[in-house]
């Protein structure tokens, strides 16, 4: 029987079939032979499954995972369990929301450019959604307003929503609309608040600015996927402070900055890094202004935490 993963612990799962039954699941032994040694999870949230049930107790609904369905995609952080392992966040995702803030905390453009390079690598369409509109003066939307240009030049869909007054929440609601969502955030941004608006009645847990101290508040640690109300699915990770770029190579990595792809192919040298190499055609755009200059930032600092060795 096929089913799709909505929930997962690690070590048991929810799944849901197509008829909306629900069962726990636990991964075949032999099976867990097979993972992949790369990542810490061989299966996680979005994952298509096949399983048999537990028919010893049918009103105890468990089942047993015997295989997995090729991933269409996934996205990814490195795994605090080694520096070049990698966690799947969650599979066969039609796009991805980031859920940012220009005030209370801010999202610095680091992170969200992490986001967007991790989230371009495996082919997934981002939308940038802008929380606390509602705490936004003068100065914050002029920041806005900055940050907004720079990234819809790109070709991202920037949308600005206030989790609290339902400011925009219709926007994202049509934007998710039978799609499967993954929604990420920095904690304190408001990622649960907005969830719990496009899902009334679930009632996720919010945590009171006051209390973030900015580390070790995430409880959980794995994603969930839920269905929403108009069809489609959202799938909620728990708070993270970076995302890993694991698995992209040096000379790759600028693939992934999308305003800069049309240059890339008119360096001088196919190996260039885009740093210090003459006849580069990056560097000149940037000089010229036609790539932002803090997106740059950006890819530098990326490019000097890939490790050399790695590849
Ligand atoms: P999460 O860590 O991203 O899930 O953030 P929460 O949803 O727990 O929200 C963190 C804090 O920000 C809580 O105190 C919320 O009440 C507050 N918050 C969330 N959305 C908004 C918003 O749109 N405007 C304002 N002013 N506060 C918000
Ligand atoms: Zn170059």
């Amino acid at each position: 029987m096929q089913a799709t993963v909505y929930k997962s612990t690690g070590s048991w799962y929810v799944v849901k079939t197509a008829t909306g039954e629900t069962f726990q699941a636990r991964m075949k032994g032999i099976f867990k032979k097979n993972e992949d040694i790369t990542s810490t999870n061989p299966i996680a949230v979005g994952d298509f499954v096949e399983i048999e049930p537990d028919d010893s107790d049918a009103s105890a609904k468990n089942a047993m995972i015997t295989g997995i369905g090729e991933r269409r995609n996934y996205i990814v952080r490195s795994s605090p369990h080694g520096k070049n392992k990698k966690h799947i966040v969650a599979a066969n995702l039609d796009q991805a929301v980031l859920v940012c803030t220009i005030k209370d905390p801010r999202t610095s453009l680091g992170f969200i450019d992490r986001f967007l390079v991790t989230a371009a690598a495996y082919h997934i369409p981002v939308i940038l959604v802008f929380n606390k509109k509602d705490l936004y003066r003068d100065k914050e939307m002029e920041k806005y307003e900055e940050v907004a240009a720079l990234y819809s030049s790109i070709g991202y869909r920037v949308m600005l929503v206030s989790a609290s007054t339902g400011e925009g929440v219709e926007e994202v609601k049509e934007a998710l609309k039978d799609k499967t969502t993954l929604m990420s955030g920095h904690s304190g941004v408001g990622k649960s608040s907005l969830i719990n608006d496009l899902l009334p009645g679930l009632d996720l847990k919010t945590t009171a600015v006051s209390g973030w101290s900015g580390k070790g508040l995430h409880t959980t640690t794995f994603a969930e996927m839920y269905d929403l109300p108009d069809g489609g699915q959202l799938i909620d990770t728990p708070g993270v402070r970076e995302f890993g770029i694991v698995d992209i190579p040096k000379t790759e990595l600028s693939h992934y900055f999308l305003e800069m792809q049309p240059y890339i192919s008119e360096c001088q040298f196919n190996n260039c890094l885009h740093l210090n190499e003459p006849g580069c055609a990056v560097k000149a755009a940037v000089e010229a202004g036609d790539i932002d200059v803090d997106r740059y930032v950006s890819y530098a600092a990326m490019l000097d935490t890939i490790q050399e060795e790695q590849y």
